[in-house]
């Protein structure tokens, strides 16, 4: 036997019996996004790496160590999207959607990064991630919280999820503040480990997002950067609270909150679970009100956040969603050559004249037997017999594999196909 080739060290394949729970949160985010009004935009999986490196910061974990990257034929620098922020922002400034426009926008789709694979954290991942540019108010932000809110309702979550929130302040505030906390950080230079030690002179305020757990009692008593917000942001900061307060969503405010990237400002949200070990953020996002002017556009606010499908699709109730998986209305045997042929054009007629049905076709014949036992497994309510018997009679036999309260299962009944087109537009 050849050898087997494996997939690539954590990127997984997703398998038909796990595809339905994907597909589940997958529709209850397109109508989520639809409740909100919100447009999909959808932009490449690979990038210029000089896209990365100038948004998300040079001296951050994922571009320093994260980023598959590689030159193609032509010898450009590429990169596999490590996230999606800095492409819609490239997206949006290229196709000149941004200016004197709000827009409100999602995508949804696979992230790469190259760090070490464990439950939660994978090389290729997926994200939900909603953008809002041209809006520069703390209401917007409050929307995206809210939205985020509800949708952990939706999936039953709720009762899982904390919200933390923080305020990065402006960057000219922040300005003032990494020169505090430099200094800080200087005075407590034996306990930064190797990473931080680098980090101090090219971004201190990288230091505080470590989750080195030796790290963590030096870095709860550094300065706070809520202690030395600009006005505006303070004001913008207070504003978000009072919304999040009226429409009763609870938050911590976390002050050590900083997020990995460089690209932030203001408002800042995680939402966080004590349910999946370390990987606990399932959903992360805030303010970037500099970054479209960065990557080359005009000055326009934007805010967005990202959800990481894996860790949600860990956190659900399964047994709960099995309820609503769609299994076929109907199955279809064919017994011998003739019946195969006249089945077809059936199955067709029925598909045309019966809104949204779903009609398994047993394919490959054998035994009634066997068919049977196909049909059964299929979780189909109905059974549609059709063989040289019900050809010559113009008929079909159903057959109820569920019991209900109107059938009995081990009825059998002929009817002609007209009356099994009637009996099926009643059912489906
Ligand atoms: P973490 O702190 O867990 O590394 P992060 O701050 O790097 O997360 P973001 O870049 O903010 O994550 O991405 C948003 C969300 O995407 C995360 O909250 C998480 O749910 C998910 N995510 C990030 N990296 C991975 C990964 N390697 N595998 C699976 N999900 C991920
Ligand atoms: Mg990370």
């Amino acid at each position: 036997m050849a050898e087997k080739i494996q997939s690539i060290r954590g990127m997984n394949d997703v398998l038909p019996d796990e595809t339905p729970y994907w597909q589940w949160v997958e529709e209850k985010l397109r109508q989520l996004m639809a409740a909100y009004h919100y447009d999909e935009i959808r932009f490449p999986i690979v990038e210029k790496t000089a896209l990365f490196k100038r948004s998300i910061g040079e001296v951050t974990d994922i571009v320093e160590k994260e980023m598959y990257t590689f030159d193609d034929r032509n010898g450009d620098s590429l990169t596999l999207r490590p996230e999606g922020t800095a492409a819609c922002v490239r997206a949006g400034i290229q196709n000149g959607i941004l200016v004197n426009q709000q827009q409100r926008l999602w995508y949804m789709g696979p992230m790469f990064r190259h760090e070490r694979p464990q439950k939660g954290r994978y090389r290729q991942f997926y994200q939900l991630g909603v953008e809002v540019f041209g809006l520069n108010g703390p209401d917007i932000d409050a929307e995206l919280i809210i939205m985020t809110a509800r949708f952990w309702k939706i999936l039953g979550l709720e009762k899982s999820v904390n919200l933390q929130i923080n305020s990065l302040g402006t960057s000219e505030s922040r300005a003032g503040y990494k020169t505090i906390l430099s200094n800080y950080l200087q005075a407590n230079k034996d306990l930064l480990d190797e990473d931080s030690q680098r980090r101090l002179e090219s971004n201190p305020l990288r230091i505080l997002d470590s989750k080195n757990p030796k790290m963590q009692e030096m870095i709860e008593q550094a300065p706070r950067l809520m202690d030395h917000l600009d006005e505006e942001s303070q004001q913008h900061f207070t504003r978000l609270c009072a919304y999040l307060d009226a429409v009763g969503i609870a938050y911590e405010i976390n002050t050590r909150l900083v997020r990995g990237l460089d690209y932030y400002s203001k408002t800042v949200f995680e939402w966080v679970t004590d349910k999946l070990g370390a990987q606990g953020t399932v959903c992360a996002g805030g303010r970037y009100d500099g970054l479209v002017k960065q990557l080359g556009g005009r000055e326009i606010p934007a805010v967005g956040f990202a959800m990481g499908l894996e860790r949600l699709i860990e956190l659900l109730e399964k047994e709960e969603i099995k309820k609503h998986l769609k299994h076929p209305h109907i199955v279809m045997l064919m017994m011998g050559e003739r019946a195969q042929n006249a089945g077809f054009a059936l199955t067709e007629q029925i598909r045309n004249e019966v809104r949204n049905i779903r009609v398994y076709t047993i394919c490959g014949a054998g035994s009634f037997k066997s068919q049977m036992k196909k049909a059964d497994k299929s979780q189909a309510k109905i059974a549609i017999i059709l063989g040289d018997d019900e050809l010559d009679n113009d008929v079909v036999t159903i057959k109820y594999l569920r019991a209900d309260k109107d059938n009995d299962t081990a009825q059998q009944q002929q009817i002609t196909q007209q009356q099994l087109i009637e009996l099926l537009n009643k059912l489906s």
